[in-house]
């Protein structure tokens, strides 16, 4: 199954969906293809193109900016699957000021992290360890959460992509 990136009126990107999801839209006249795949989608009495943008026929509202969901699969993203304190590969997650130190489970203060660094860290606080991160956490930007969804965006995204970081 391949996704399909959804437009705004205004062509600006909102979200992704799969591809029959995007075939739906576009039947339904919600939406109108505006990148299509080689593939072609049968149904009993149609085929459709399987669309790879497609873009909402409708204004939608959206939030000013797009908050990246905070989970283990994003923040390896951000944090490129390197643990922040030593650079080798990332296994866990580990609140910089630990939960049981009143640490909040925020992208200022979660890092992905080895094994080994985790348990060297304990519940200690940065600065009671000899350990220092490679950078400090933010929270991700623009439209790193598209990235994340999709691990790899489709040549046919590109265009649409550009002026929306
Ligand atoms: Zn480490």
């Amino acid at each position: 199954m391949s996704r399909a990136l959804v437009l705004n009126i205004t062509f600006q990107p909102l979200c992704v969906v799969s591809d029959r999801r995007a075939v739906v839209l576009v039947l339904g006249e919600t939406a109108e293809i505006v990148h299509a795949t080689d593939a072609v989608m049968h149904s009993e009495r149609l085929s459709v193109p399987v669309p790879s943008v497609v873009r909402l026929r409708r204004f939608v509202r959206v939030p000013y900016r797009w908050a990246t969901p905070l989970n283990r699969r994003t923040v390896f993203a951000r944090d490129e699957h390197r643990c922040q304190y030593c650079g080798g590969p990332a296994e866990s997650i580990d609140h910089v000021v630990p939960r049981s130190r009143g640490g909040g489970h925020t992208w200022d203060n979660v890092v992905a992290a080895c094994r080994p660094c985790n348990v060297r860290k304990r519940d200690r606080l940065l600065h009671e360890t000899s350990m220092r991160l490679a950078r400090p956490p933010r929270e991700p930007r623009g439209m790193s959460w598209l990235t994340y969804a999709v691990g790899v965006v489709p040549e046919s995204w590109a265009p649409y992509l550009l002026d929306a970081a």
